[in-house]
Formats: C-alpha cells, structure tokens, sequence
C-alpha cells in the first residue's frame, strides 16, 4: 500500500504571489492524508519487521494521525488501538477510526500525558502489540518525509511546511541536507510558543541555517482560528480550488502571503508549500465557518 503515490505539485495563483508552487501530498490518499502516510510508510514497515502485527497509538477526538492509522492498519491487515485523549465523545473522524476498526480507549487528560506507561498498563503482555507516538513521532517518520524532498525535480528559494510536532520539518530538512538543496524551510508552528520546534529537530538531524521558524501565525494556540483567519480561507479556497485545513495548512499559507505582503519575500522567488493534507480538520470547526 505505500508503494505508488500521487503527488504532484501545482502552480497555483494568489494575491501577487506569482511563483506559488504546491505539492499535493493531501491527494496521495483521503484517509491516510498528506504528512501522515509519509510518517507510517517506515513506521509500518518497522512494525511488521518485528512481526508487530497490533498498532497502539495516541490522539485527541479529532486526530489525523489516529485516522490514518486506523486506515493504514486496516489495509495492512493489522489490529489498531488509540488512546483517545478525554472524555468519549462521537464524532466524523473517530466514527471513520472505528469502521476501519480501530479500538478506542477514551482516556482522562493526567493519564494521557504518560503515554509509555498507558501502554505499559495495557499492553505489556502483548509482544505484538507496537507502540507508536502521537502523531507519529519518530526517527522513522522523519525518513519518510526527507522523501517529499527526493521527489523534487526542480529548485526553489524557499520551502514552507506547518509544525505541530516537527517530526515532518526534521524530515524535510535532513531531505534538503542530503540533497545538498539551498533551498530555505520555514517552519510554522501551529501552536503557541512554538520554539520549541527547534530541539524536536535537533532530535533527528543537525540544526543548520537552513531553517527559519516563524513563530507568530499561531492564531491563538492549536485548533485555535480566528475571524481573520476563516476569511483568508474562503478566499483562498474559492480562488485557487484548494481545500485548507484550519488546523494546520492555512496558517502556513496565510504566513506565505503575509511573509510575501510584508516582502521578506520577493513575489518573484520560488515557494513551494508542501500541502500536508489533513483537511477532515475542517469538520472539526464547521461551526466557526
Ligand atoms: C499532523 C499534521 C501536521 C503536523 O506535522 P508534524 O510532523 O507533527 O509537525 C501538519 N499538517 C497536517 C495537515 C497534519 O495533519
């Protein structure tokens, strides 16, 4: 199931940016979206080189990562487990993590902080049961990513990608360092005070000047919106026909022409946004639209 993928990038027009390129991992598949099939690509393999055949994994009740592990560990014919983090509620997503038959074990927030000791508690007794991080974090993961570089055939000034964790920032930046890339990566961190995206990189590949995070296009803190940042989407969407997901890839395109307005970038230079996908975010926040 990770072998064929289609992603190709696009030339899009907005507002005056004028050399707006966009890799569409959002269309390499509808379940398993954007950055999350690159994450588990090498994080299945693991697991099913350790004849690992039960997927364990973490995420809050509107969680692309648990949806795309339930799906992924359906097609591959594994067992899937998630820790839900508070209390049960029902909804689009976690509906789509059962039908792909995913357990869900809805979990209070102090116990859900310790997530190596949930597994511990429930799992320790089961050698095929697999333990993946939230969100996919891993040394794993990374390597999955750094091959949205490799799939580049052309150069660009600047790269931009949305952080939560970082784990796909550390990847595209060890992909840009091996393939020896003058390419800049701007990270934007989607949660308030997102510096600390910088040591989750350093985890996996060494810093370097190749980075820039910009860490004022939060919006308020993760899942957070505002009014502003809604109109920029429905602008956005209704002129380009791409989808954003208010979560994560709006804010990264909303910096891209803010940085562009305020000309830290040139309208002339080369931007690819890597599209992550994630757009079933959107239903966490019909409300707000
Ligand atoms: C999960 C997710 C991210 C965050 O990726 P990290 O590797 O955790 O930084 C970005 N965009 C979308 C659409 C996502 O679903």
């Amino acid at each position: 199931m990770f072998k064929e993928i289609y992603s190709p990038i696009q030339h899009i027009k907005f507002a005056s940016l004028n050399q707006l390129f966009v890799k569409r991992d959002d269309l390499i598949d509808p379940y398993i979206s954007g950055n999350k099939w690159r994450k588990l690509k090498y994080i299945l393999a693991k697991a099913k080189a350790g004849n690992k055949t039960h997927l364990v994994t973490f995420g809050g009740a509107y969680s692309n990562h648990l949806v795309a592990t339930a799906a992924a560990a359906s097609r591959s014919g594994l067992k899937a487990t998630a820790f839900v983090r508070g209390e049960e509620v029902k909804n689009e997503m976690l509906l789509l993590c059962s039908l792909f038959g995913m357990k869900l074990m809805f979990t209070d927030r102090e116990s859900y902080r310790n997530k190596p000791e949930l597994f511990k508690q429930h799992f320790a007794d089961d050698p095929e049961a697999y333990f993946i991080d939230e969100g996919g974090a891993s040394l794993e993961a990374t390597i999955g990513c750094a091959e949205i570089i490799n799939e580049l055939t052309e150069t660009y000034d600047h790269i931009f990608c949305a952080a939560g964790t970082g784990t796909t920032a550390a990847g595209l930046l060890g992909g840009i360092q091996q393939n020896v890339l003058h390419t800049k990566l701007h990270i934007i961190p989607v949660l308030k005070g997102g510096s600390f995206i910088s040591d989750e990189i350093a985890k996996y590949t060494p810093l370097s000047n190749h980075i820039e995070l910009h860490l004022d296009y939060h919006f308020g803190g993760y899942a957070k919106t505002t009014p502003e940042l809604i109109d920029f989407i429905k602008a956005f969407t209704s002129r380009t026909g791409l989808l954003l997901d208010p979560v994560y890839t709006a804010k990264m395109f909303f910096a891209i022409d803010d940085l562009q307005q305020k000309q830290v970038i040139g309208s002339n230079e080369r931007i690819l946004a890597i599209h992550t996908g994630g757009l079933m975010g959107l239903f966490g926040m019909k409300d707000k639209f």
